[in-house]
């Protein structure tokens, strides 16, 4: 991990130009949401890029080719909020609780070790990562890391 000074907004965008390439689109419609005032966070760039790939990617193989995908970023005092809100399948509250254990996958050839890596990743930054799959409506994560202090 190299701590640097990181313009998330910038890294979502790249993800969400390039991502097609690596998922099918289909008719998602994808809705990008960033905050044009949004600080600079504490993070790695290349860490972060493999955080938010995950959580694209997975996203859309959730929903197969259909529905809206939000990515959204805001301030919240002194963290800064990425939140990734799909409206696929969701998932069921058993699972929700192993997630982010490695090796958990409901996915045939999946290797379970996105999300733990990637929790991993914004633990070391300081930052957490959480998910919430209210019943019927999806899911969505939210990554919250530490903003570069002013002054
Ligand atoms: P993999 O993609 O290899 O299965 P991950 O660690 O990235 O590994 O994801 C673990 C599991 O979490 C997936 O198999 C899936 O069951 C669930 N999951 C992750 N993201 C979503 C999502 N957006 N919608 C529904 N289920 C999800």
């Amino acid at each position: 991990i190299h701590p640097e000074p990181v313009a998330v907004n910038r890294i979502l965008q790249e993800i969400v130009e390039q991502i097609g390439h690596q998922v099918p689109l289909g008719r998602v419609e994808v809705s990008l949401e960033l905050d044009p005032s949004l600080p600079f966070v504490e993070g790695d760039s290349g860490r972060l890029r493999q955080v938010f790939t995950n959580l694209l990617v997975n996203a859309l193989q959730a929903m197969k080719g259909e529905g809206v995908l939000r990515v959204i970023s805001r301030c919240a005092g002194e963290e800064v909020e990425i939140a990734v809100a799909d409206s696929g399948p969701g998932i069921s509250s058993p699972d929700l609780a192993k997630i982010f254990n490695p090796f958990f996958t409901t996915r045939p050839g999946g290797t379970g070790l996105g999300l733990s890596v990637s929790y991993g990743i914004v633990q070391a930054l300081k930052g957490r990562i959480e998910v919430d799959s209210p019943p019927g409506e999806g899911a969505t994560f939210v990554v919250r890391l530490p903003r570069v202090q002013r002054g």
